[in-house]
């Protein structure tokens, strides 16, 4: 796994839009249907926006019907860690990368392929790079 990367508040909130600092640094959630990826099927990679780590190929998209993309898989396995999230009175499952920290979304054990997860992420804190 690739060193972590540490930046402090200020910093952050320097090199985002204000979006992407609100999801990604303070855990906010895009309303659905507003993304730029929930709709979205070029081929590529995705890519963190706060450190650009890899986090999720085209490969692993499907159409969820949530307003947000959806992922059976992470890229890799250390692309991604979770961690338990007891906020606005659920239990979920918090996605974040695994490299600076960012709030990604989270993941449910409700996905249709083989690994039954669907990692359900915010496309403000994604970017995407197009294959070749
Ligand atoms: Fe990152």
């Amino acid at each position: 796994m690739s060193h972590k990367i540490k930046k402090s508040d200020a910093e952050w909130q320097q090199e985002l839009t204000p979006e992407e600092y609100r999801v990604a640094r303070l855990k906010g959630t895009e309303r659905a249907f507003t993304g730029a990826f929930y709709d979205h099927h070029e081929p590529g990679m995705y890519t963190c926006a706060c450190c650009g780590q890899e986090l999720f190929s085209s490969d692993s998209k499907f159409d969820s019907g949530t307003g947000w993309p959806s992922f059976s898989a992470p890229a890799g396995d250390d692309s991604v860690a979770t961690a338990t999230d007891s906020s606005h009175g659920m239990v979920r499952s918090e996605v974040v990368c695994s490299r600076c920290d960012a709030h990604l979304g989270h993941v449910f054990p409700d996905g249709p392929g083989p690994t039954g997860s669907r990692y359900c992420i915010n496309s403000v804190s994604l970017k995407h790079r197009p294959e070749d």
